[in-house]
């Protein structure tokens, strides 16, 4: 679809669509930006969930400091936009991958994640040669058992070893509590994320006392951040979906204060009874892990199934005089996995489209 479709109404346009509502997501922005800094903490938002440099620039410019992302392709996509400050939280293996860290280093300033002297000794020999520092980050294993160096001396160990090779400086260190995310006693999901934000920051400690500068302390998901913002000794928050604050964070994290700001604007494509519908949205536009869509502004209607191409709604007395050929919208439950099936996310200001973004870092898993 191409820009000529700008100031259309919404619902003129053709379906399915990936729709932002602009107002809702920059509110969202805001807010997240404003309880993390309100803290005293960095914000550097994990980009995966859209993957969208127009919207990195969004988040930096409500006062988040750089992205975080998964994949070196990724941070490529965000630098080439301009964003220099851009942690690589992930393990990044091989000569091809280190060759382009290195180029990025030329570009930008990563921060790539470790947890073996196997992935910083070849990266930092590479570095060096080419005459480039890249920062290193070791990930601690705070409990969610993924990736991570164990805390103590194996991260110890780490630091060591990034303060001592040419090539590389220690940024800091990094976990990730996402195995806390969904314990629905709040009480308990505090204690834990303040036991594990403890863990990580033990090892600043031990580290600093080897006399070696640790200046980050990053951690924090959406599931998560409006605990671990207040954790002490924390110094950066990598929140990022919140920003769409998703079905999945709401329901399963008890993700409160933001709105839902993505949908998928879908077509009725069969009537088969009438208390059922088929729109024109399978799980080839929205992803049903974690979370099954939601039904906007149809509270009776209800999700049941997704197929390849079809997505079967039940639908209650309110809802059951849709027809073929009405629109609605639904509200992803997951936007990361959503995200990447489109190739552009169409941002509507009230029901007008404003802005066609395409998602430049979709594909990009390298
Ligand atoms: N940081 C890392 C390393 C992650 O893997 C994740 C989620 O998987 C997050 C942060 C949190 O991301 P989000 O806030 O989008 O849930």
């Amino acid at each position: 679809m191409s820009q000529s479709v700008i100031g259309s109404h919404k619902f003129d346009l053709d379906t399915p669509i990936l729709c932002i509502d602009l107002d809702i997501m920059e509110a969202n922005i805001q807010k997240m930006s404003d309880y993390i800094l309100s803290r005293g903490k960095t914000w550097r938002p994990h980009e995966k969930c859209h993957k969208t440099p127009a919207i990195a620039l969004a988040q930096m410019g409500a006062g988040a400091i750089g992205v975080t992302c998964a994949k070196v392709s990724e941070a490529e996509v965000m630098a080439a936009a301009g964003v220099k400050d851009i942690l690589i939280a992930n393990m990044i293996v091989g000569k091809t991958k280190w060759e382009r860290v290195v180029s990025l280093c030329r570009h930008a300033r990563p921060i790539i994640a470790c947890d073996h002297y196997a992935q910083i000794e070849p990266l930092a020999k590479m570095c060096a040669d080419a005459g480039v520092v890249c920062r290193m980050m070791p990930e601690v294993n705070i409990g969610l058992n993924r990736v991570g160096s164990r805390p103590g001396q194996d991260t110890l160990d780490l630091a060591m070893a990034i303060d001592k090779l040419e090539g590389v400086e220690l940024a800091g260190i990094m976990g990730y509590e996402g195995h806390l995310l969904q314990i629905q006693d709040q009480a308990e999901k505090e204690e834990k994320i303040i036991e594990a934000m403890r863990t990580l920051v033990g090892c600043k400690t031990t580290i600093e006392a080897k006399g070696i500068p640790c200046e980050i302390v990053s951690a924090g998901g959406t599931g998560s951040y409006q605990i671990t913002s207040n954790c002490e000794g924390i110094t950066e928050l990598q929140a990022g979906g919140g920003i769409f604050a998703d079905p999945m964070y709401v329901n399963k994290c008890g993700l409160t204060g933001l709105d839902y700001s993505l949908s998928v604007l879908a077509t009725v494509v069969s009537r088969p009874e009438k208390g059922r519908m088929v729109l024109d949205c399978g799980r080839k536009t929205m992803h049903p892990d974690f979370q099954l869509p939601l039904v906007k502004a149809w509270p009776d209607a209800e999700v049941t199934a997704l197929s390849a191409e079809h997505c079967a709604v039940t639908l209650g007395p309110e809802s059951q005089d849709l027809k073929i050929g009405d629109k609605i919208e639904l509200i992803p439950g997951y936007a990361d996995f959503t995200t990447i099936l489109h190739e552009n996310f169409y941002g509507f200001r009230k029901d007008r489209l404003e802005v066609v973004w395409p998602i430049q870092g979709r594909g990009k898993i390298q």
